[in-house]
């Protein structure tokens, strides 16, 4: 090999394609044929991060080990690929300009004008060699759609980039091909329109791939490849699937990743899925099924716990179990009578309270986990979720009435959640002032969470502000609960739990277990809660495991 080779996807039509998923595929697919394969994501949005959106504008921010706010797309690559990514792996509009202006103020730029072409390309261009030193491919994904104004640097900058590297890019060119049903036929013609726009702004697709709720037919198939200057057999789909795990193997199937392979002159063989078949086969087809209420104020969108979901999937199919998810809308759990709360929570096996900030559905969270708690049913906190169940047991456990969290209540009488001395809220401005990323906790001997990890010392991921005060650790361990996991330099909690004797399962993490989570090596937490939820919908969980 003689340098690196450059995957480009992009995306036509409509947003939402999938883009991140297939991606997130054929990154798997050439692993699997042993290629060192690093994604990275470009956002055309001018913030530097998501980490200042609103879920209902973005969906999840994924948070990395280095302790990035990055795209959801992220943790596709993350959860496919098997790997840790970094900061480097998506990179915003923001962040380029950003960079650039103050490489401008710096004076290294002294005597020219600064411009789109050629500053901030190169910039872009840079961005993409900097993953180059340990991948034999780049998978850059362009997020947006082609024809959006915002996202035309970052097209024309791996245009430039292919000209410098013949023989070693593919651009794959992702675009939806709708069905139009009076007319009884699946329609080309967006997909035509994109591709020539794409190759107005300088790109020849070298193949496409089609999203469709169906087959493509001979005809669409022959039209699309016409129009866009290809053969035929570059004209694939990705067709709508029951689990995004499938997608894969679909593509696969129909030889993408021979197909890119070929096109750059590597090697073909034969990778072996088995370990991902099974895992696809379990996620389609399992023996049990568990209901687990995800009680949340962006229930409405499913995106914004996005790594959550994904978590108990993964340790449902280890479980050979599928996880039923009931979205539970915790501002109108606010308001209920008790029968109604009740009538929500029947037949429910699980409850998860995951992350989140403001005050909006806060009480009902609290609701939610202490009916959890008061029933026996099986709990899950992530986050706000660990905040929440302290708040909850402060209150009616230990007997500390009014106790919160001073993110809700600056004056309540017990700030059992608060920040630490010293941390001045937004000195430096909302971006990037939270606690990001992997650090280290220690788990206590002969608790759940001890033996649910098997370690002494555990990293895991965090995203947040608020800390479990620590002058009231000890009269809340008093009360009877129980602090599983520390982190080592101030002690500060990192997981509360409740004593197998009082609860089947009550566990909570300060951190967000769900960014860790992978297909075939579910988190142990979740795993645990799980477990316990199998349990109470009447499965003996012993002869359960492992599944293989
Ligand atoms: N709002 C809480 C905090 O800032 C919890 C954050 C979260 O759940 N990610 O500490």
């Amino acid at each position: 090999m003689n340098g690196p080779f450059y995957l480009f996807i992009t995306g036509g039509v409509v947003s939402s394609l999938g883009k991140g998923i297939a991606t997130a595929s054929l990154g798997f697919l050439l692993k699997r044929r042993g290629l060192r394969v690093i994604p990275l994501k470009f956002d055309p949005y001018l913030n530097v991060d998501p980490g200042t959106m609103n879920p209902f504008q973005h969906g999840e921010v994924f948070v990395t080990e280095d302790g990035a706010e990055t795209d959801l797309d992220l943790g596709h690559y993350e959860r496919f690929l098997g790997t840790n990514l970094t900061q480097t792996s998506n990179v915003t509009a923001g962040q380029i300009y950003a960079s650039l202006i103050q490489k401008e103020r710096r004076g290294e730029f002294l005597g020219q004008t600064v411009q789109v072409v050629p500053h901030l390309t190169e910039e872009i261009i840079h961005r993409i060699h900097l993953l180059e030193q340990q991948a034999d491919v780049v998978l850059v994904e362009v997020g947006g759609t082609v024809g959006d104004i915002e996202s035309l640097p970052f097209l024309e900058a791996i245009r430039q980039l292919s000209l410098k590297a013949p023989g070693r890019t593919f651009f794959l060119h992702v675009t939806l091909v709708p069905y139009v049903s009076t007319a009884g036929e699946l329609k080309t013609k967006p997909t035509q329109h994109s591709v020539q726009k794409l190759r107005e702004i300088g790109i020849q697709p070298h193949a496409i791939l089609c999203r469709s709720d169906r087959p493509l037919s001979q005809e669409a198939r022959r039209k699309i490849a016409l129009f866009s200057n290809l053969p035929e057999e570059a004209v694939f789909l990705e067709p709508d699937v029951e689990s995004i795990y499938e997608v894969p193997l679909m593509l696969h199937e129909q030889g993408v990743d021979r197909y890119i392979l070929e096109t750059w002159n590597l090697p073909v063989d034969s990778p072996d899925l088995s370990d991902w078949e099974r895992f696809v086969q379990r996620v389609l087809h399992p023996q049990h099924t568990v209901r687990i209420a995800v009680c949340g104020k962006y229930v409405h969108l499913k995106d914004a716990y996005k790594s959550v979901y994904e978590a108990l999937i993964h340790a449902g199919a280890e479980l050979n179990t599928r996880v039923e998810v009931q979205w539970v809308d915790t501002e109108a759990l606010e308001s209920m009578a008790e029968e109604e709360v009740e009538a929500l929570f029947e037949g429910v096996h699980g409850v998860l309270v995951p992350g989140g900030f403001g005050r909006r559905g806060v009480e009902g969270k609290i609701r939610a986990i202490r009916y959890a708690r008061e029933q026996r049913v099986p709990y899950l906190g992530l986050c706000l979720g660990m905040q929440l169940a302290v708040i909850e047991f402060a209150r009616h456990v230990a007997g500390l009435e009014g106790a919160h969290s001073t993110e809700f209540d600056r004056h309540t009488p017990h700030p059992v959640i608060d920040l630490l001395p010293g941390q001045d809220l937004f000195e430096k401005g909302y971006g990037g002032t939270l606690r990001l990323g992997a650090s280290p906790i220690r788990l206590k001997t002969g608790t759940q969470a001890y033996a649910l990890y098997g370690h002494n010392v555990v990293l895991e991921r965090h995203r947040h502000r608020y800390e479990f005060t620590p002058r009231y650790r000890e009269m809340l361990e008093r009360a009877g609960l129980v602090v599983s996991g520390e982190e080592p330099i101030q002690r500060l909690p990192e997981i509360v739990e409740l004593p197998g004797e009082v609860h089947p399962f009550f566990l909570a993490t300060q951190f967000h277990a769900e960014f860790k989570s992978r297909p075939l090596t579910p988190h142990p937490v979740f795993l645990g809660f799980l477990r316990a939820a199998l349990e109470r919908s009447g499965v003996s969980v012993a002869a359960e495991e492992p599944t293989g």
